[in-house]
């Protein structure tokens, strides 16, 4: 890559006030100027201010080394081996500091000290460089516009600029060595591409169904904070459908994909269609939303089906069940790794379903008093409206929720006014039983499994 001159963007030309920066932001870079040092709002800050929203978080990119970076602040650690930063500390805000970095060089696997390529894969990167060559080795054009502290003008090295005023994200450089590169970046397409409302630049949609099956040998974990990102941000349903549309779904769950893509399956998106907008209004309600639940819904039409291969092979239903959320959490897990917290109330979702089918005073009861009733229930209806679970299972324990000494009949019908006290009684009880922890869902999302 040739290095052109940048555009400079000049205060009067840009949006971008130090009103709407976050004090300790500022704090970070007049402190680094004042030290000496270029110092410079970048990424996300940047981004999102030019477009009027606010921004999650602020980044800053300088050209002091993060020792030097450490020097400056007492509340400063150094974190990262794939790539060193500084994390300031203010309280529970932090402010990442990242030093300049060169572009990778030309050739495949090298390691030269502090670089590591392995077959394209930029694997360790400390190798530092000028601002120029920082901007060209960020993922998106719309991700390397600089706010330089010392004029208060916008350094644009990649047309970040148009792009942010055309509505379109596009990779810096060529598409496929920058997926190369990194698979995580087809992710963050998508990711960025919903929350900013832009499209994806033809070059940079076109390698994805190639590609993305270079997600599945990133780690899990870092694909699980990705996965949160695209699925929990408030348009999961949009993130769902275009991770299908350009083949993304598949690598990051592929037992999911070969049970949608079965004969007779068609019920199973509506079902996760419902589970996604059910999160996404429970995102814009302000409400609490769980991986555990989401994940639960994700991952079903996998239970399920491998559930119904151990019943064909002769296991009966409720061991089948049981053996069939192991083994698809576990073979999950490589792809995608949930942690224990959020799996193990996965599970147990899934788990109780059977017993929602036994409504038998006593048992019913009990199943009431389970500190996952309410998530486990959700789950049900969820089921119900794809039609996994029958309507009348629902209403029974509906109407059950707010009788429960008196189980209803089986055959009673529809009663809006159990949906109207549903969850007040129903949930008090689960309360008193288990200590607090049992309630609280109003339904959907399921807060409680998980927290
Ligand atoms: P948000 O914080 O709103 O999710 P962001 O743009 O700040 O968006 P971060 O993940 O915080 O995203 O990363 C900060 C910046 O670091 C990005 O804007 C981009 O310039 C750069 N960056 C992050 N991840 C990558 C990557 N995988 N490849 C290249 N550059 C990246
Ligand atoms: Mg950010």
């Amino acid at each position: 890559m040739t290095e052109v001159e940048p555009t400079i963007i000049p205060r009067d030309a840009h949006p971008i006030s130090r009103r709407d920066i976050s004090d300790n932001a500022l704090k970070v870079l007049y402190r680094l100027r004042k030290a000496g040092y270029q110092a410079y709002m970048v990424g996300g800050g940047v981004r999102d201010l030019s477009l009027g929203r606010e921004p999650k978080d602020f980044d800053v990119a300088t050209d002091a080394h993060p020792e030097e970076v450490a020097q400056l602040f007492r509340n400063c650690r150094l974190i990262g081996r794939r790539f060193r930063l500084a994390h300031v500390h203010f309280g529970p805000e932090i402010i990442e500091v990242a030093t300049f970095r060169a572009l990778p060089p030309p050739d495949d696997d090298v390691a030269e000290g502090e670089r590591v390529i392995d077959n394209g894969r930029i694997v360790r990167d400390n190798v530092y460089g000028t601002l120029a060559e920082d901007a060209l080795r960020r993922d998106f054009t719309v991700n390397a516009l600089y706010y330089n502290i010392a004029d208060f003008s916008v350094v644009d090295h990649a047309g970040g600029m148009e792009d942010l005023q055309g509505g379109v994200i596009r990779l810096i450089g060529d598409p496929r060595e920058r997926y190369q590169e990194d698979p995580v970046r087809m992710l963050r397409a998508v990711r960025f591409a919903l929350k900013l409302g832009f499209r994806i630049h033809p070059e940079t949609a076109a390698p994805l169904p190639e590609m993305a099956s270079a997600l599945a040998d990133m780690p899990a974990a870092r694909l699980f904070d990705e996965a949160l990102k695209l699925f929990m941000a408030g348009t999961g349903l949009s993130a769902f459908e275009m991770l299908r549309h350009y083949g993304l779904f598949e690598p990051l769950m592929p037992l999911t994909a070969e049970a949608l893509a079965e004969e007779g399956s068609e019920d199973w998106i509506p079902f996760i269609a419902a589970a996604l907008r059910n999160t996404d209004e429970r995102v814009s309600a302000d409400k609490p939303v769980t991986p555990a639940f989401l994940f639960a819904a994700l991952l079903w039409p996998a239970v399920r089906r491998r559930e119904a291969e151990l019943v064909e092979a002769g296991e009966a239903q409720v061991p089948a069940l049981q053996r069939a959320s192991s083994e698809i959490q576990a073979l999950q897990q490589s792809r995608i790794a949930l942690p224990k917290r959020f799996s193990i109330p996965m599970r147990e979702v899934w788990t109780l379903q059977p017993r929602f089918e036994r409504r038998g005073g006593k048992r019913a009861r009990r199943l009431l008093g389970h500190p996952r009733f309410r998530a486990a229930y959700d789950f049900l209806e969820l089921r119900a409206q794809a039609g996994d679970a029958s309507q009348e299972l629902v209403q029974w324990w509906r109407d059950f929720q707010d009788q429960p000494e008196k189980p209803p009949s089986q055959k009673k019908g529809s009663g809006s006014s159990s949906r109207r006290r549903r969850g007040s009684r129903g949930r008090g009880r689960a309360r008193a039983k288990d200590g607090g922890e049992g309630g609280a869902g109003d339904g959907g999302g399921s807060p409680e499994a998980g927290s």
